[in-house]
């Protein structure tokens, strides 16, 4: 691919509104960029999603960065790759880090499209020109949820998901059942139960629920087979499926009826497209799940979700709903509960220099 360089940027960002989980809240939001530029000045661009601290999935900020910076920069300046698929297949030579891999990865997708002057989307077989958009509500109190999904709705959301545990569950899911008894409704449990919470998590198939998402522990594929044959409602995969071949076991095993696809958790676009035919195949649903992501994220998680099997609203929503100002433009938005996909080369989004030096804390050049 004729690289030339590769520039890591450390960055943070308030949150407007801070993001509340049962496993904690984020309000300081903290990321990497990373900047591919090739022998003809062409840049791509990719983002690390990993989070501060690793209540997501092992990695954090500080661990993406060192693995950028002394194991995935050394690769890719050994390897000759010719093609952004090729790279997942280098990079597997570390275990795991699939966040580091993505943030590396989708900025080499990027830089490919550029240069064939196509969008993204395109680049990668996507068909949607526009795509649903959802949001997630992640709020302390009960009526702080039900605001929030007021403020949503009448920005035209359609989907909106909310984060669940045993403390707040059915409560929960009531009172905004009884406010919009239609309201397409996504639960998300991070893990947040046990097999042993069989009869609670039952109750809930009488909201009609879309689905619950990753109702039982992070790495787990076979208690939630177990679990899917009790529920009506169906179980969506997140947390548990970080590669092609966790989402080939949980598809075997009836583990799910539907899958999560977040780029930066299973390690890059390669894959998230594997894991999208695969599922078509299968007949698995699948959407696109966000990471509180800048906009560099969001535009990949936009083109992936051009694909023909995201026909589910997925994470992705406009730039406002997390920032005051963010680091690409123009600001994503969301118009009747649709993104327009960018027909520009690449992501489609230029890059905010301005907004991205403010935020800054850490800037290093690589040589490749
Ligand atoms: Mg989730």
């Amino acid at each position: 691919m004729d690289l030339k360089t590769v520039t890591l940027y450390k960055i943070a960002m308030p949150l407007k509104t801070p993001f509340t989980t049962h496993l904690g809240t984020v309000k300081d939001r903290e990321g990497i960029i990373v900047e591919v530029m090739d022998t003809e000045g062409r840049k791509g661009y990719g983002e690390g999603v990993a989070f501060s601290s690793p209540w997501y999935t092992e990695e954090t900020v500080e661990t993406s960065y060192h693995v950028l910076k002394d194991f995935l920069i050394p690769i890719l300046h050994n390897a000759d790759i010719k093609h952004p698929s090729e790279a997942g297949r280098v990079f597997d030579a570390l275990r795991r880090n699939q966040m580091a891999k993505a943030a590396l990865e989708t900025a080499l997708w990027d830089l490919a499209a550029k240069k064939e002057d196509i969008s993204l989307s395109k680049f990668i077989g996507g068909k949607r020109e526009q795509i649903l958009s959802g949001v997630v509500v992640g709020a302390k109190t009960n009526e702080e949820v039900r605001k929030q999904i007021e403020n949503f709705l009448e920005r035209g959301y359609q989907r909106v998901k909310i984060k669940i545990g045993p403390e707040n569950d059915y409560e929960l899911i009531s009172e905004i059942r009884h406010f919009y008894p239609d309201l397409p409704i996504m639960a998300d449990a991070n893990s947040a139960y046990s097999l042993d919470d069989i009869d609670r998590l039952k109750r809930l198939d009488d909201f009609g629920l879309m689905m619950i998402e990753q109702p039982l522990e992070y790495d787990d594929i076979v208690d939630h087979a177990k679990l899917q044959k009790e529920l009506d409602t169906p179980i969506c995969l997140d947390e548990s499926i970080v590669t092609f071949h966790d989402a080939r076991r949980a598809a075997d095993l009836g583990s799910c009826k539907v899958i999560n696809i977040k780029i930066g958790r299973v390690g890059g676009l390669g894959t998230a497209k594997k894991i999208h035919d695969y599922c078509l195949d299968k007949g698995i649903h699948v959407w696109c799940g966000g990471m509180l992501e800048f906009g560099i994220s969001r535009a990949h998680n936009i083109a992936l979700a051009s694909l023909e099997g995201f026909a589910i609203p997925g994470d992705i929503s406009e730039s406002s709903r997390y920032w005051e100002e963010d680091i690409t433009l123009p600001e994503v938005t969301v118009k009747n509960g649709m993104i327009n996909v960018p027909d520009k080369p690449g992501i489609g989004f230029e890059i905010n220099e301005k907004r991205l030096g403010e935020v800054t804390i850490l800037k290093e050049n690589f040589i490749l």
